[in-house]
């Protein structure tokens, strides 16, 4: 039963909504309401590749999710539920030269921050990984406590969590308006009633700009799908995560044998549908087989889509925004997965204190006003703000 009152109310029941509902209950914060229009982790939270790593590029992206990586260590016992996190490895694929470079200045980088990643050399990396096209492979970057979990089992974790704690969390229900007076937020409405609330947490992954939409404001983002495919099991061939600069994909086996990726279009047409498409499987295929010959006579299983809401600069927007007074953003997430144990916890903390941590900062919505966007040359996502070298 929803009450007609709470002290936050928060939009969206995937793995950040629920995260940060977890860490704000696990602080004593007040009543939390986490409203989810249809069932928890229904959006991107449990349709992507469950990839795991710190292994960036920009000061920015290692700080934070280096901190969510250190979260990753114990948020099985945190939550007390097995998300199953695995240690196989992350390997950031270079292809060219160029790339191999890039890797290199990189892993400097990571260094500084104290990540205990490695340069690996051609030789290397085939080692690791002999069924790779050669001709595919100039070094790479391999962070050894990356890995991944398993999506699901994560949703569930931090719903089980925050529901202990007192969280209410109310699935097959619909934010249709958000109301606004003095440039301040008073109550949400759903589809089943009204909530009276001051503050609002707008994680409402590839539809935060609708949410946003519902008090006026206009996000920098835009809705994309991202699709990934699944093929018949196989005998074990990729031990580590895979992301490849070169292709803009990312892969990995998983425990069953399936061989499991995903890959950006270089041109990706803003999409709201979760419809898969014949375009996007052939890329895969192309891709695919481009990295691994061997993969040519194996038989797709299935294939799936999920949307996200992506930033010009692929980075997330979190905080307040100016104009009014209790919208809080905790979207444009495109690495939401393996960000959400810190996004969950620094949010939580900003909101009790009203003092912004210095991991988060960064990713205030008022950099692109500022033309100050977050330049990360180790995505494997096509950026509007870096082209360059295709490792966007
Ligand atoms: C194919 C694919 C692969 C990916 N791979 C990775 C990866 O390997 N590693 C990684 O870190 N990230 C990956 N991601 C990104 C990651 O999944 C997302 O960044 C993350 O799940 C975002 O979480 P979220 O809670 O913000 O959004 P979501 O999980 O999308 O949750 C938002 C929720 O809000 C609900 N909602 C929307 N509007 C309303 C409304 N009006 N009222 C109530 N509820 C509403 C939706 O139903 C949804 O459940 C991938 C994404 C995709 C699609």
């Amino acid at each position: 039963m929803i009450k007609s009152n709470y002290d936050i109310v928060i939009i969206g029941g995937g793995v950040q909504g629920l995260a940060l509902a977890y860490n704000l209950a696990k602080n004593k914060f007040g009543s939390i309401a986490v409203i989810e229009k249809s069932y928890i982790g229904s959006g991107a939270s449990s349709r992507n590749g469950e990839m795991l790593r710190s292994a960036f590029a920009s000061n920015e992206w290692i700080q934070f999710f280096d901190k969510s990586m250190q979260l990753w260590e114990t948020l099985s016992a945190e939550l007390d539920f097995n998300v199953m996190f695995t240690h196989c490895g992350y390997l950031v694929l270079a292809s060219t030269s160029k790339e191999f470079e890039l890797c290199r200045e990189n892993v400097n980088t990571q260094h500084s921050f104290g990540l205990k990643t490695k340069l690996l050399n051609q030789r290397d990396v085939l080692k690791l990984i002999p069924a790779l096209n050669p001709e595919m492979v100039s070094g790479g970057t391999l962070q050894s406590n990356g890995g991944f979990a398993r999506h699901d089992a994560v949703v569930w974790a931090y719903a089980g969590a925050a529901k202990r704690l007192g969280v209410d969390i109310f699935p097959y229900t619909e934010v249709t308006g958000i109301q606004v007076e003095a440039g301040t937020v008073r109550s949400v409405k759903t589809s089943k009633s009204e909530i009276s609330t001051s503050l609002v947490v707008n994680a409402a992954g590839g539809h935060a700009g609708d949410v946003a939409g519902m008090v006026g404001v206009s996000l920098p983002s835009q809705t994309y799908r991202l699709e990934m495919i699944v093929t018949e099991p196989l005998k074990p061939f990729l031990h580590p995560m895979l992301a490849s600069l070169n292709t803009l994909s990312y892969m990995h086996q998983s425990t069953r044998g399936e061989f499991v990726g995903g890959a950006e279009t270089e041109t990706l047409p803003p999409a709201k549908s979760l419809k898969s498409t014949l375009v996007a499987t052939q890329d895969m295929a192309r891709k695919f087989t481009k990295l691994f010959p061997g993969l040519a006579s194996a038989r797709l299983m299935r294939q799936w889509g999920g949307i996200v809401d992506m930033t010009p600069d692929i980075a997330p927007v979190i905080g307040p925004v100016k104009k009014i007074e209790g919208f809080i953003l905790d979207c444009g997430w495109v690495y939401g997965f393996v960000g959400a144990p810190a996004a969950g916890e620094l949010l939580a903390q900003y909101i009790m204190t009203g003092k912004m941590p210095p991991e988060i900062q960064p990713f205030n919505v008022e950099r692109f006003e500022k033309g100050e966007p977050i330049i990360d040359r180790s995505l494997v996502v096509p950026s509007e703000t870096e082209t360059e070298g295709g490792a966007a």
